[in-house]
């Protein structure tokens, strides 16, 4: 123990962002209930994703959760939650662009990806939405729900 550090500021937020190989990222997320309290959860994630340099994007199970939150941070607005999201959707162009992933530090690989999703979600209101995104946020949004599935190509 060191006195310098007192308990309460070392406990204010336990969630550590999880690393490959933590068996966490191949969990399979069971979605989240109607009126479940997830703000923990997101608590948990947004201060790994703000804490992170780099990251713009983070799923439930890289926080240590096996719930189906994902949670989005592209440049130029604030960082928001998505519960339960699906993609509803698909547009036929596709894109190869290189993507990374906290969870593998490092490694950067060219994936495929939908250039345009329609994607189903609750906010962190209990709103239920139904969006269009496309771009480098419609391919955070498909590489956050594989984590959701246990999956990640940048570690396949
Ligand atoms: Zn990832």
């Amino acid at each position: 123990m060191n006195p310098r550090t007192p308990m309460k500021r070392r406990n204010r937020c336990k969630a550590k962002l999880r690393l490959y190989p933590d068996p966490i990222l191949k969990a399979v997320c069971e979605p989240v209930g109607d009126g479940e309290d997830v703000s923990d959860v997101i608590r948990d994630m947004m201060h790994i994703l703000t804490n992170s340099k780099t990251g713009v994007g983070l799923a439930a199970p890289q926080a240590g959760h096996t719930k189906r939150i994902i949670v989005v941070h592209a440049a130029g607005c604030r960082a928001y939650a998505m519960i339960n999201p699906e993609i509803t959707d698909a547009s036929d162009d596709t894109e190869i662009e290189p993507e990374g992933c906290l969870s593998y530090p490092g490694i950067y690989k060219p994936v495929k990806r939908f250039w345009g999703v329609m994607v189903k979600y609750r906010d962190e209101d209990g709103v239920e939405r139904q969006v269009d995104f496309c771009g480098f946020i419609a391919r955070i949004i498909q590489h956050e729900i594989d984590h959701l599935d246990g999956k990640c190509k940048i570690g396949e």
